[in-house]
């Protein structure tokens, strides 16, 4: 046995090999020293329990071709592009919305170069860097005036810090939602200093709820968009344009937590199972500030968008916590190059990668999942059983909760593994694949599968097979 480790290739001869290879020698030597010897251990342990008993078996030449897969998985960055096959649109787990083509252009150019980020170009002065955005946000919206920050926690949080501070805001119990990551919105509203004051019950909130719990330490009403569940049955919650007008009664602003603000009119391009209102209607209905997500129905980059009006705004603008929670150059670039597209909302529809998935049509998707299907059978033959048949997606992002979309899911059943196993292996993959489970089926959902990944699909598949048969 001893003959046996001393036969192990020095790290000095691994090393030599390994700048052989262009990609791996461009790894950072200090991630390669530290791989190539948990890979010697590795050997050293298969010697020591006899799964390594031939001297021929240590030669580098025949180490070789483990040793080379081993660096090149181990190395993989953190941070990975996924293959998305759940049909869950704005997956928050997998990133939420996927950029446009322009977006992402206008990101590589940000990143490269310097920019008028914070400069005026008609005065050659310090600009302000919300000026890329602001008008083209008010345009949209009908809104006076508006900002961006990092999120819409954000917000949120910077809303009402600057708008009720340590007064109350008056909020019906039944928005009151935690939003996953056990993530209460509360919670977020709490660190403003100002106090909940919440009315109604969880069901039910009527306009008197408010007008009694109005007072002289109110400082705003606040409705909240209840992203993700929804009350059916005996419910009953209070208009915004009541509110807005109770509010007027008062003296008081009323501040709109949207989640998933939509600038995209789904009911009037024909969707009418959506009838969420859009930002422009919230605006159009008096909300003092609205804000929503950037990540969500917009399909843009992450970001917090508040707009209202101006006297509001302004306020908002010169809060110092802004500069606590200000966007990013990337971010900004990004979200002009999402938002340009919805001057137009039939190209927005076409473009925005959120906005076509979930308005991509049955026909199609049958047509696609049917492409899908034939592609692996071709590829994977007699290893899997498969079908197409008719199921339904989620937009997720908690925008239109219970509404399903009507899709095909293509169903995988494997002759060698159950579902449990292909689902573990395709995590390890390269990209890895999240899909889901149905029927006792493996089920990839074309709706958020590009056209383009359909190779990476079958390869995914392939290597996890694979995978699976060498163990
Ligand atoms: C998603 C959501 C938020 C948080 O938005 P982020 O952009 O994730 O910070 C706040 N409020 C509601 C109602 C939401 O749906």
């Amino acid at each position: 046995m001893s003959e046996l480790f001393r036969k192990l290739p020095s790290m000095d001869a691994v090393l030599g090999r390994v700048e052989k290879e262009q990609d791996l020698a461009s790894l950072p030597r200090n991630m390669l020293k530290d791989l190539v010897n948990t890979f010697l251990d590795l050997c050293r342990e298969e010697i020591r329990s006899g799964i390594i008993t031939r001297e021929d078996a240590l030669d580098l030449k025949n180490l070789w071709p483990r040793l080379r897969i081993f660096i090149k998985v181990q190395a993989r960055p953190h941070f990975r592009r996924v293959i998305n096959a759940t049909g869950v649109v704005i997956h928050t787990n997998l990133g939420r919305s996927i950029l446009t083509e322009e977006a992402s252009r206008a990101v590589t150019s940000a990143c490269l170069h310097y920019s008028n980020l914070e400069f005026s170009l008609q005065t050659g002065q310090r600009g302000s860097r919300y000026s890329h955005v602001e008008d083209l946000l008010c345009r949209i919206s009908g809104a006076e005036s508006g900002l961006v920050v990092n999120n819409n926690a954000a917000a949120v949080l910077l809303t009402l810090d600057t708008l009720v501070k340590t007064r109350e805001v008056i909020v019906s119990r039944g928005q009151l939602v935690e939003i996953g990551g056990s993530f209460r919105i509360p919670d977020v509203m709490a660190k403003s200093g100002a106090r909940l004051r919440e009315v109604g019950a969880t069901n039910r909130t009527h306009l008197k709820d408010y007008e009694q719990a109005i007072g002289p330490e109110t400082g705003a009403l606040l409705k909240v968009h209840t992203s993700n569940y929804r009350i059916i049955g005996f419910f009953k919650e209070v208009s915004l344009a009541d509110l807005v007008k109770l509010g007027q009664e008062h003296g008081l602003p009323v501040i709109e937590d949207m989640g998933s603000g939509n600038f995209f009119d789904f009911q009037a391009h024909g969707f009418s199972f959506m009838p969420e209102p859009t930002v422009q209607q919230v605006v159009r209905d008096g909300a003092a500030v609205v804000c929503f997500s950037g990540d969500k129905l917009l399909g843009g980059p992450q970001a917090g968008i508040i707009l209202g009006s101006k006297q509001y705004i302004d306020r908002i603008k010169k809060n110092p916590l802004n500069r606590a929670m200000r966007i990013d150059k990337m971010t900004l670039a990004a979200l002009e190059a999402t938002l340009r597209l919805y001057l137009d909302p039939e190209l927005a529809r076409q473009k925005v990668p959120t906005l076509r998935m979930i308005t991509m049509g049955e026909k199609e998707l049958k047509n696609k999942a049917q492409r899908l299907k034939n592609r692996i059978r071709r590829h994977l033959g007699g290893q899997v059983r498969s079908k197409v048949f008719p199921a339904y997606s989620r937009v997720g992002g908690g925008a239109f909760p219970e509404q399903d979309l009507p899709t095909y899911l293509v169903g995988l059943e494997f002759s060698s593994l159950t579902c449990d196993e292909i689902r573990t292996a395709l995590l390890r993959t390269d990209p890895p694949m999240v899909g889901r489970v149905e029927e006792d089926f493996f089920c990839l959902d074309p709706r958020t599968i590009d056209d383009s990944e359909f190779t990476m699909v079958v390869a995914a598949l392939k290597e996890a097979l694979q995978e699976v048969d060498d163990r």
